[in-house]
């Protein structure tokens, strides 16, 4: 058996890991003898398995993160639920005239048409209900009309109806004569 020496650290090319060159050696002995550079480092495979697996413990910790922030959110949206309440809100137009306000109704699922209830409302009142967009940017339903205590009859029916154990708060808001 011959013994190959490394042109670039002069030693038999089995100890030019010992050495300080090693890369510069690796790639002399890469060019000039191809089939040894493969039996003794064995590059492919090596490379290949070793990119793999960092790979893939990046990906799992990045998945396992995206889990745990997927569930946190999921916490926290479940959370959210229980503390959140629908709200029914009397907002005196004139002295004598209210309108209702509905704010909160997502909690109601995702499911839930706002503008089919507006209708609903609209119809069960006899009066104006449309869906719009309050000062919070959420959407709620607005009837024309004092009807707060049939509207939370009828939430709580839904409600039951939906198997929810939500709270509904009503809040009348005091007459001003500030236009909003
Ligand atoms: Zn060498």
């Amino acid at each position: 058996m011959t013994v190959i020496y490394c042109d670039v650290c002069t030693l038999p090319v089995e100890f030019c890991e010992f050495g300080k060159t090693l890369k510069k050696c690796k790639v002399w002995l890469e060019e000039n003898d191809p089939e040894t550079f493969q039996k003794l480092y064995n590059t492919d495979d090596q490379i290949k398995s070793s990119l793999s697996s960092e790979r893939e413990a990046q990906i799992s910790s990045s998945l396992a993160k995206m889990q745990l922030k997927e569930e946190r959110k999921q916490e926290r949206e479940l959370e959210n639920l229980k503390n959140s309440k629908i709200l029914i809100k009397r907002i005196p137009r004139t002295k004598h005239k209210h309108i209702c306000a509905i704010v909160n109704l997502e909690v109601l699922g995702p499911d839930t048409d706002l503008k089919k209830m507006a209708k609903f409302f609209a119809s069960k009142f006899a009066t104006g209900a449309s869906v719009s967009k309050n000062a919070e940017k959420k959407d709620e339903i607005v009837i024309q009309g004092d009807v707060a205590n049939e509207v939370e009859e009828y939430l709580n029916n839904l409600l039951a109806e939906k198997g929810l154990e939500l709270k509904i708060e009503h809040v009348t808001e005091r007459f001003t004569n500030k236009k909003k």
